[in-house]
């Protein structure tokens, strides 16, 4: 099929070059031109697993192109938007301009049959209000929402847990959803759940899961705070309540808590849109989940300074992390970075390394110091952070080899990432979230 696919950063990219490698016909847009040619000589303007080489797979095909043209869509039998939905400046609800622009621009290419697939995170009643735009053309507009995990994009996007897809009732409808199940052919075939519903609850599904993922992740560090007032151990805790089924292991990691170009967004955005639709009280625990994940940064920060005895000025502190996740470059909300700008305001020397997002951190903190080299960052610091757990900490960062490069003998485990015993038995201090 022919496909094209609006707005290619974290999601779109990741789409077009994954609906490329399963046989379609993909034209990319994007309004960033640096983007759109660094897509087309094949370079992944972004770190992602396996994209680069799906991407350059794409173009050599010649089954996938980008241009910042809106009129190569023309041709399209789906036109995916994948543009962005960020946190409104100065409010918590979504800002749709990207969105509304995405749509108000295609169309005019849109050709009676054609359907629209939103992917991108919105309010809950936007499919249906978009809806009145596209129809009149002959189109037919759904919602099928997102559900990638940055750091294994590519993976979920070929090979998906569920397909939504939220469609306009009568028989357009079904047909729309029988043009998409083409289009996730390897994936229905296989028998993935493709589910099909109304618009409002494809919006819903999406800002709902966020939502208790957000929250569970919260609950475990609200555990972790009580753990810390009481000197119990948070993680165990969690392995202990995780071997109950109905509970489970997976996203009970207490730390600094989440963030990214995702999460933090779309729980305040899916609480802005609660309250005016008068439902404010339904997702108020929301606003607690935010709360909370927030404090867990400054308990880090706070760590820290116990650690070196009260203060941190004039002290050399190596954090070991800058994106808001292993796997990932994204440093869009980084908790880790959000450490390693705090300890700075109070005067630390801080000294930023990351495998992946030193390039995307450099731009958005340039008053911090970043080296490439792990070990760089290491040498002669008084304090070691560990904030992204990538494999590079967690795994391969032996307490011996720790102790030949840096001055001090703190080390924060803000990821709850390293084994407490073995850095203790080298002769470090080493302090964990909610672990005494
Ligand atoms: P992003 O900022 O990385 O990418 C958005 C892209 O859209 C940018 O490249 C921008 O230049 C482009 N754009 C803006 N206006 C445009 C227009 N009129 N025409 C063409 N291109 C335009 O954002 P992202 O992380 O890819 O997120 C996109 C959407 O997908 C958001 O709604 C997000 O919530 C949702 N989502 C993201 C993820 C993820 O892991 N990143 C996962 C699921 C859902």
């Amino acid at each position: 099929m022919r496909l094209s696919v609006i707005g290619c950063g974290y999601l779109g990219a990741v789409h077009a070059a994954a609906m490329a490698s399963i046989g379609h016909d993909v034209v990319g847009i994007d309004v960033d031109a640096e983007k759109v040619g660094s897509l087309s000589r094949g370079e992944a303007p972004f770190f992602e697993p396996q994209l680069q080489e799906i991407l350059q797979a794409g173009l050599e095909s010649g089954r996938l192109s980008f241009s910042t043209d809106m009129s190569s869509v023309r041709g399209a039998a789906v036109h995916f938007i994948g543009v962005g939905t960020p946190q409104q400046a100065g409010g918590y609800a979504a800002d749709l301009r990207y969105v509304d622009g995405a749509v108000s621009e295609l169309l005019p290419y849109l050709q009676p049959g054609d359907i629209v697939a939103g992917k991108s995170t919105v309010p809950v009643g936007t499919a249906a209000r978009l809806a009145e735009l596209v129809t009149p053309t002959g189109a037919t507009l759904v919602w099928n929402p997102e559900f990638l995990r940055e750091g294994w994009a590519v993976q979920d996007t070929i090979d998906p847990d569920r397909l939504v897809t939220g469609v306009p009732s009568g028989p357009e409808g079904a047909v729309a959803a029988d043009v998409l199940r083409k289009v996730y052919h390897p994936a229905v075939a296989k028998g993935t759940p493709f589910i099909v519903t109304d618009y409002a609850t494809a919006e819903l599904v999406k800002v709902a899961a966020n939502a208790f993922l957000a929250t569970k992740i919260s609950f475990i560090n609200a555990m972790a705070e009580i753990s810390e007032t009481v000197g119990a151990d948070v993680t165990q805790l969690a392995d202990a309540i995780g071997h109950d089924p109905r509970i489970g292991r997976r996203f009970l990691g207490a730390g600094i808590g989440f963030g990214g170009g995702c999460l933090p967004k779309d729980i305040r955005a899916f609480a802005a849109r609660a309250e005016e639709l008068g439902r404010r009280e339904s997702v108020n625990f929301l606003r607690e989940v935010d709360a909370i994940n927030l404090r867990r940064r400054e308990r880090a920060v706070q760590l820290v300074v116990e650690g070196l005895g009260g203060a941190v000025y004039g002290k050399r502190i190596a954090v070991l992390g800058a994106a808001f996740k292993p796997h990932s470059d994204d440093v869009r909300d980084s908790p880790a970075l959000d450490v390693a700008v705090r300890l700075h305001g109070l005067g630390a020397e801080v000294v930023v390394t990351d495998p992946e997002a030193l390039h995307n951190a450099r731009a958005l903190h340039p008053q911090l110091t970043y080296f490439e080299d792990r070990d760089e960052a290491l040498r002669g610091s008084d304090a070691v952070v560990v904030v992204t757990e990538w494999d590079q900490y967690r795994r391969e960062m032996s307490p011996a080899e720790v102790s030949d490069l840096a001055s001090g003998r703190v080390i924060v485990d803000g990821r709850n990432c390293l084994d407490p015993s073995a850095w203790r038995s080298a002769g470090w201090t080493y302090l964990g979230m909610g672990r005494p």
